[in-house]
């Protein structure tokens, strides 16, 4: 957990727990993967069950809840940038301890991001409704035919608000059908090993965004960043 951050779209972040599987191609050069690693963790690796995070890390949003309500300003909190939400071998009650949490934080604004999209509505809690007010759902699309489908997905979803993180972006995405979509991020990918990302493909984004309305921001050329 970061009470500040480097991730551009995002105030701070928080982990409900620690460690992650590969599901595809996004996850190819996973930096959470590569930090784990070198932090001696290994809960990225195949088979190994993620851990679990100490009662004071889970109480440091409810402190930024104690500070946005003073300050009266929202604060957005990235939830998963060691794991992901949707997990199915998330540690038991970790996903039920994590929804008890965003109920007692209305002034934070949590963005739940997944590439486990087939996932999202069995993990989301009893008294979801139309979403709550605080919960922003997102998916990573990285390319059309698993990207896509994520969208797809989360537009079945109720929710108050519903963004993309397009990174890494890895080839043109063609045309889209943003109805839904709230927030789209669009990033190519960082570090030693980064597939390149074409200007065009964000520029094809981009103008979509404008022409459907959709509020789009750019977080880095990559290759140019996870
Ligand atoms: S889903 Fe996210 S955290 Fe998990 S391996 Fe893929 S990129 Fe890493």
């Amino acid at each position: 957990m970061a009470a500040q951050t480097e991730i551009a779209w995002t105030d701070s972040t928080f982990n409900p727990w620690w460690g992650c599987q590969k599901v595809g191609q996004c996850c190819d050069n996973c930096y959470a993967a590569a930090l784990d690693n070198r932090t001696g963790g290994n809960f990225f690796q195949q088979g190994k069950q993620p851990k679990t995070l100490s009662d004071s890390y889970w109480q440091q949003p409810l402190r930024w809840q104690r500070q946005a309500k003073k300050s009266g300003k929202h604060r957005k909190v990235f939830c998963g940038s060691m794991c992901d939400w949707t997990d199915k071998d998330a540690p038991a009650d970790q996903r039920d301890r994590l929804w008890q949490l965003i109920r007692e934080t209305p002034m934070l604004d949590w963005q739940l991001l997944t590439k486990r999209a087939s996932n999202i509505c069995k993990c989301l809690p009893n008294d979801w409704g139309n979403g709550y007010a605080n919960v922003w759902l997102g998916v990573t699309v990285e390319n059309q035919r698993q990207g896509l489908r994520r969208m797809a997905m989360l537009k079945e979803v109720p929710a108050q608000v519903r963004f993309l993180s397009i990174e890494p972006l890895l080839e043109d995405l063609g045309n889209l059908d943003l109805d839904g979509i709230h927030w789209v991020i669009v990033g190519g990918e960082s570090g030693g090993k980064a597939r390149s990302m074409q200007p065009e493909w964000v520029g094809n984004i981009h103008s979509q965004c404008e022409s459907q309305k959709v509020p789009f921001f750019f977080k880095q050329l990559g290759g140019l960043g996870c």
